[in-house]
């Protein structure tokens, strides 16, 4: 037996499952809303080449029309000041795009608090009780943010003082930048916290993770479905050459 032949026979005999992590992708998904003067992304819309009309009577087809960050997706090293001369995400090995997932569980301090923020205390505690973070690992930080996904105002949850999401302090996202992981995803629209246009350095997960070579993962769901360990994650993002980033479809294999 191959470790694929071991692992289909596994997605056969139900000991292995398929997670989808992915929120769907519409024009109603929540995108993220800069203030000015700055200038912001698209939402998804399609447009339409045919419908089975006289554009073309045996088929549909559409155009797509949305942004590098819009939905689910990646954020690439050169989406960053401190990665720009990094790569870009056609240039993603796709070796890296595959690795185990470790979840980090916050919910209920989230739910508390919609600006929890994760410190090095956090991942400290969690490597003296579960070992280092594993090379190439996907760290995915669970709040329970996903169950707004189909509500954009409750999903961006800004009030005069700017959005209010989790995220990471900045001595977090330190830590994080000088760990073995691969990537690091959320639930939110973005993987710095609500509040992070005001720290310093400004959103300090993109300025520290994507400056040391790590990927962003973005509009995670469905987390409730993986163990704390054990799932393989693989991210596939679009080759799009130059790109920052893009809509990206998410699985976990996990183990029954
Ligand atoms: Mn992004």
């Amino acid at each position: 037996m191959t470790a694929i032949t071991t692992l289909l026979s596994g997605l056969t005999d139900g000991s292995v499952t398929i997670v989808d992590l992915t929120a769907p992708l519409s024009p109603q998904t929540p995108v993220l809303q800069l203030p000015e003067p700055f200038a912001n992304t698209i939402s998804l819309s399609l447009e339409k080449v045919s419908d089975f009309d006289d554009d073309g009577p045996f088929w549909a087809w559409n155009n797509i029309h949305t942004g590098e960050h819009t939905g689910t997706h990646l954020d690439a090293p050169t989406h960053w000041g401190t990665g720009r001369d990094g790569t870009s995400v056609d240039q993603i090995p796709p070796e890296r795009l595959i690795g185990p997932a470790v979840i980090l569980d916050f919910t209920e301090q989230v739910a508390g608090s919609p600006d929890f923020l994760l410190e090095p205390d956090h991942f400290e505690s969690y490597v003296a009780e579960n070992g280092p973070l594993p090379e190439g690992a996907w760290l995915l930080f669970k709040t329970g943010w996903s169950r707004f996904n189909t509500d954009a105002e409750a999903f961006l949850n800004a009030d005069e003082n700017g959005p209010h999401s989790p995220g990471l302090s900045v001595a977090g996202a330190e830590w994080l930048a000088q760990s073995a992981i691969t990537g690091y995803g959320v639930e939110t629209v973005g993987i710095d916290a609500g509040q992070a246009g005001g720290m310093d350095p400004a959103f300090p997960a993109h300025y520290h993770l994507l400056g040391a070579d790590k990927y962003g993962l973005t509009q995670l769901q469905n987390l409730d479905a993986l163990p704390a360990t054990g799932a393989l994650l693989v991210v596939s993002p679009l080759p799009i050459v130059g790109g920052t980033g893009s809509p990206a479809r998410v699985f976990a294999f996990v183990p029954a």
